[in-house]
């Protein structure tokens, strides 16, 4: 026997002992392999995407509207419902909601977050609401295979973006009525004016900033709800983004995300200068990110096969580009970059589900890398198909385009990195 088949037969005695002990305490051993149900669902949503979204992508990123029989087809097959979104986040692992969004934005990112957007007023439902307002709202968020229906989350403002302090929509309560008023203005929501249902983030007290806000849903076709102008983009053109007016809104008390009880006792902690829990934007951005960042990893996969495909065919100088090293080595970054946002995406996901605070800001991390990682492969990927890349007759113009929001929504790179810095330093870097 040899030093090092001594050193392989120690190794695997100490690993068979620590997956026993592990196993005896009941502890899951640690694994990268998805088990069947993720690999199920990772092949049904890839197929919807490469079936039914990927040939539609074009036309409805030329068209630059929300492409509803894409959604009501997602909606036929289940992929558009609460109930699909359950059983992604019930995953205890936390992967499957990442590997879903992965595979569908991989399909076309436009579309995907057609699909998805609404997926975002349902985790502030979720996060904030009480068991009532879940059961209410939420499916009208989606509505039925026959009438689909969207969620809007309205956070931003135009004066307050990545200051979600800035909040000057206000929230004022009618105690006569029970009802909230509503007063502001919302900038650059996804499915604002055409959602079912709006969250909107207001202020209730101006004077404590972020930590007086709180999230109200107004039900479908409430007076002073309206949609304003819609934003012509660069990329994701086949989702709606647009500014959403509230004009003397009012809805009921019980519109109030988690209710009036609980926010006069967070209310009544801030002012005697004690801790709140986190605000109610923050609350849904931090939940959101690695979702986000697993987003824009679809698209730069789809990006990097691409290019690949295309390296290996397309010929110069008498012989395939890819077999040029500077070809090859740039896909081999776009390869490695992309696995190791995926961990970093996986990691974070897998903390947010289980409950382990983000000490490090690892959910902002995720999102930070992938979003990076996306709109760099993506350049590479038109700089690999030469002119090709550059025109419409190619679809990485269009992905790399798509990759762009996502070093700027739910959080801009520059932002991610400023709540990275603080968490490891305990300084207030500004
Ligand atoms: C397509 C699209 C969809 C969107 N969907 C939604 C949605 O559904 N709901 C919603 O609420 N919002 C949505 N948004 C808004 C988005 O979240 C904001 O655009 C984003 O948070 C950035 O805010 P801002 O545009 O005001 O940029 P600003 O905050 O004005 O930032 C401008 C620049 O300054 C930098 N900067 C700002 N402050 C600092 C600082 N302290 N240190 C260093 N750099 C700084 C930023 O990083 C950025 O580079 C969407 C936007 C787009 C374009």
């Amino acid at each position: 026997m040899t030093d090092s088949s001594v050193a392989d037969v120690d190794a695997n005695a100490l690993l068979d002992e620590a997956n026993s002990t592990s196993e005896n305490q009941g502890e899951p051993k640690f694994t990268l392999e998805l088990n069947q149900d993720q690999k199920d669902i990772r092949e049904w949503v890839h197929g919807f995407a490469e079936g039914v979204v990927r040939p539609a992508a074009e036309e409805w990123d030329e068209r630059e509207e929300t492409p509803w029989p894409v959604i009501q087809e997602a909606a036929k097959i289940g992929l558009y419902s609460f109930e699909a979104v359950g059983q992604f986040w019930a995953d205890e692992t936390g992967l499957t909601l990442p590997i879903a969004n992965e595979e569908l934005f991989w399909g076309d990112a436009g579309i995907g977050m057609a699909i998805m957007g609404t997926t975002l007023a349902v985790a502030a439902i979720f996060g904030q609401g009480t068991p009532e307002q879940m059961g209410e709202w939420i499916p009208q968020c989606f509505g039925t295979p026959d009438d689909v229906k969207l969620g809007a989350f309205c956070a931003s403002e135009p004066d307050a973006g990545s200051d979600v302090s800035g909040i000057r929509t206000s929230a004022k309560y009618d105690e006569a009525k029970d009802e909230w008023v509503l007063n502001g203005q919302k900038a650059w929501a996804t499915n604002g004016g055409i959602a079912n249902v709006h969250v909107i983030i207001a202020s209730v007290d101006r004077e404590l900033g972020s930590r007086g806000h709180a999230a109200f849903i107004i039900p479908p076709g409430t007076p002073g709800c309206e949609q304003g102008a819609k934003v012509k983009k660069h990329g994701l053109r086949a989702s709606h983004t647009a500014d959403v007016h509230l004009d003397d809104c009012r809805v009921p008390g019980s519109c109030l995300l988690g209710g009036k009880e609980k926010l006069d006792e967070r209310l009544a902690r801030v002012r005697e200068g004690k801790k709140a829990k986190s605000q109610a934007a923050m609350q849904t951005f931090e939940a959101s990110r690695p979702t986000v960042g697993a987003q824009a990893l679809g698209i730069a996969r789809a990006a990097y096969e691409y290019a690949l495909e295309y390296a290996k065919e397309r010929e110069q100088f008498g012989k395939k580009i890819v077999e040029n090293q500077a070809i090859a080595f740039d896909l081999a970054n776009m390869k490695l970059e992309i696995d190791a946002a995926r961990l970093l995406v996986w990691r974070a996901a897998w903390m947010g589900r289980n409950g382990h605070k983000f000490e490090n800001a690892e959910g902002s991390m995720s999102k930070l890398k992938a979003g990076e990682v996306a709109v760099w492969v993506t350049e590479r990927a038109i700089q690999i198909l030469g002119g090709n890349g550059y025109t419409r007759e190619f679809p990485v113009e269009r992905m790399h385009r798509d990759s762009k929001i996502y070093t700027i929504f739910e959080g801009t790179s520059e932002i991610q990195r400023l709540v990275i810095s603080r968490a490891i330093s305990g300084f207030h870097i500004k």
